[in-house]
């Protein structure tokens, strides 16, 4: 069984299809997934999906892109429901990136540090987007290290170096389906080393769709082929791979394994 720990059902792509996303999912073998939602619209959205499938969990955050609509009500209202909702399992998309740059700089680590503090004073991981700004992220992670700050680095594509140093503040590494392409050879070798304990996968649905669905829309059911390829990889079978990092996922969600 395996878990998808990170796709976006509110997205404009995935939202109308739910029905079908979630027969395709189980189909393929999948027992959980956790939907990220990224601003105030999704944050909405998402908790109402909540009611569509028992199979779906929620974060709540507010990514880099949208740092720039940053309020401090809304970032009480994500405060509000992670305390009040045993669904939410953690805090995030939020992080910083200096790739797209879409909101200022100084407003994403305004947004980022208010979403880790909130998230340490509650207990919760933080799901975090890292684009070209490892350094301003890992400083910031390590200041709240010593509050018990816990987490993922979604969607990792960094460098084994950069991967060490997440790995040392007790952060999870995920991998998408950015693995399985072709031109990755370097981030390949980063998810062969990853230990045990500390590798998540997920697909990040509706972007970057493994191979050999690569180009189409991404959806949670299509988890296997990069399950698949780390699996082979790092030399264990599939199941293997699919046991451990479920594990993992609702060791660092932990929510995930208590009942609403
Ligand atoms: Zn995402």
């Amino acid at each position: 069984m395996l878990i998808d720990t990170h796709c976006h059902l509110v997205s404009n792509k995935l939202k109308d299809n739910l029905n079908q996303i979630l027969q395709q999912a189980k189909d393929n073998g999948l027992e959980k997934i956790i939907n990220i939602a990224y601003d105030p619209e999704t944050i909405q959205l998402g908790l109402e999906q909540l009611h569509f499938s028992e199979m779906i969990y929620l974060t709540l955050g507010i990514q880099p892109h949208d740092a720039a609509k940053f309020t401090i009500p809304d970032a009480e209202i994500v405060r509000s429901h992670a305390k009040s909702n045993k669904r939410v399992v953690g805090i995030g998309e939020i992080g910083l990136d200096a790739y797209y740059t879409l909101s200022p700089m100084e407003k994403q680590i305004e947004c980022f540090e208010y979403f880790l503090a909130m998230a340490t004073e509650l207990k919760l991981p933080v799901v975090v987007h890292v684009r070209e700004t490892h350094s301003l992220v890992l400083d910031r992670i390590k200041q709240f290290l010593s509050k018990g700050l816990t987490g993922v680095i979604h969607c990792f594509t960094g460098t084994l170096t950069e991967a060490k140093e997440f790995l040392d503040c007790g952060f999870y590494l995920s991998f998408s389906g950015i693995v399985t392409f072709k031109n990755s050879t370097s981030l390949q070798e980063v998810a062969k080393i990853v230990p045990e304990n500390k590798i998540l996968i997920e697909t990040d649905s509706p972007y970057l769709a493994p191979v050999p669905m690569r180009g189409k829309i991404n959806e949670p059911g299509n988890l296997k082929y990069t399950c698949d390829f780390i699996a082979n990889l790092r030399n264990i079978s599939s199941q293997d791979l699919a046991n451990l990092t479920k594990q993992n996922a609702e060791t660092l969600f932990f929510r995930l394994k208590e009942k609403s």
